[in-house]
């Protein structure tokens, strides 16, 4: 074999991130591969809800909207977010999901954009960020969507119709499916050659790596993924400097009023990165949020990306190597630059292999049709994780545990 177990054991040992695996809490004997789908939870979280509740809610009550900053949560934790994403104060908030992100990022594109009636959308996108498009230019009437196929076929769309028609390009920076990673900065300057405003959906990117959203128009993500912020924590949005005051978004709720306690019976935006806020904030939810950006501040984002190629390079090696005779189809670019911190292989079984693989102690998860997908947040994964996690997948494939009947039948969330 190209590295035993002892090799990685001992690249754990040398690895400079090796210390933050203690942060977080994570159940003996599972190997968590899925930090891309739900992040681990630091083990600040837990004391950091504990403060929130006793101490900012029961101790101030109403009181804490101002007393414990509450009311500024979008903006003070939008923040701290911006340095991972390549962005400066006041250009990140924080708040809704990542659904409705979607819809405000959108909806501002458009109006800055008058005359142009196309919103060009990645069929490879997560179905979410399709959707909501969908129902809006169902809502707006007069726009129409234009569908690319990744970054194939990309100029066609940005040409066709009747010349510089395309308002907006929404893509994923990594493929939620095969793990592919776009070349932003390439992207975003032929959108923009075309006059088109591009938009970033960063889901897979933040937390992964250092993400460089500043050429962008607009960027959003969750915070649920890499960043472990906790089931349902509140999505970011990003806005260029520039677009700001220029625009307005569809979802004109109060707290993006410019003077939202003076209760005025029509909607004025408020200045600058808050009109992109819609309401109140779920301040627990920041709580989580937040204790797991205490441990984001110390991380140095180079060396994250380093383990992280590191990682799933390694995995494609020895998945390749010990499960060659098995049928896995390596879905994910060879090529390091070109991925997210995930690995994803194809195969036909794919579902029942994930769930032989999961009841094993190996936690990745299926996407449809035939995806078996593996998530590397190198916060918390070691080297001897990925050997162990291969030479598992290898044995549920050789003596095919997989064909079992109890793992045929789907589970509701896969
Ligand atoms: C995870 C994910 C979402 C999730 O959207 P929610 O509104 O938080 O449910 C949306 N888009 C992408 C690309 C994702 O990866």
């Amino acid at each position: 074999m190209t590295i035993s177990r002892k090799d990685c054991v001992a690249l754990d040992a040398a690895d400079p991130l090796r210390d933050f695996r203690d942060e977080f809490v994570l159940p003996e004997g599972t190997i968590y591969l899925v930090g891309n789908s739900l992040g681990a939870p630091p083990k600040a979280a837990s004391a950091a809800l504990t403060r929130v509740v006793e101490d900012e809610w029961a101790g101030r009550l109403v009181g804490g909207w101002n007393a414990a900053g509450w009311f500024d949560l979008p903006e003070t934790t939008g923040d701290r977010i911006a340095p991972l994403i390549g962005a400066g104060p006041g250009q990140v908030v924080v708040g809704d999901t990542t659904s409705i992100a979607v819809v405000k990022a959108v909806s501002a594109a458009l109006r800055l954009r008058p005359g142009r009636r196309v919103i060009v959308s990645d069929l490879a996108n997560f179905p979410t960020d399709r959707y909501m498009v969908q129902g809006l230019v169902k809502a707006l009437g007069g726009y129409e969507i234009r569908d690319v196929n990744g970054t194939d076929g990309l100029d066609e769309a940005l040409g066709r119709g009747s010349g510089d028609d395309v308002a907006c390009v929404l893509l994923s920076e990594v493929d939620y499916r095969t793990g592919d990673r776009h070349d932003t900065a390439e992207v975003t300057a032929r959108v923009q050659a075309a006059g088109a405003l591009m938009i970033w959906d960063l889901c897979h990117s933040a937390g992964a790596y250092q993400v460089d959203v500043a050429p962008a128009d607009f960027a959003i993500g969750c915070t649920y993924k890499y960043l472990n912020g906790g089931p349902g924590a509140p999505a970011f949005v990003y806005v260029h400097p520039r677009h700001q005051n220029a625009t307005e978004h569809l979802l004109s709720g109060w707290h993006g009023h410019a003077a939202p306690f003076a209760f005025e019976p029509d909607y004025r935006p408020a200045e600058g990165i808050r009109r992109f806020t819609v309401s109140t904030p779920h301040v627990l939810s920041f709580a989580a949020l937040n204790a797991s950006l205490d441990i984001w501040e110390r991380v140095d984002l180079a060396v994250l990306r380093a383990k992280s190629t590191a990682l799933t390079s390694l995995f494609i090696d020895l998945v390749e190597e010990l499960c060659a005779p098995y049928g896995l189809t390596l879905v994910t670019s060879r090529d390091p630059e070109r991925r997210g911190s995930q690995v994803c292989f194809a195969h036909p079984d794919g579902y029942p292999v994930m769930r032989a693989l999961i009841d094993r102690g190996v936690h990745g998860d299926f996407r449809a049709p035939d995806v078996l997908r593996f998530g590397f947040a190198p916060l918390y994964i070691r080297f001897a994780d990925v050997y162990d996690a291969a030479v598992t997948l290898a044995e549920v494939l050789e003596k095919e545990h997989w064909r079992e009947e109890r793992y045929q039948q789907r589970l509701t969330v896969t």
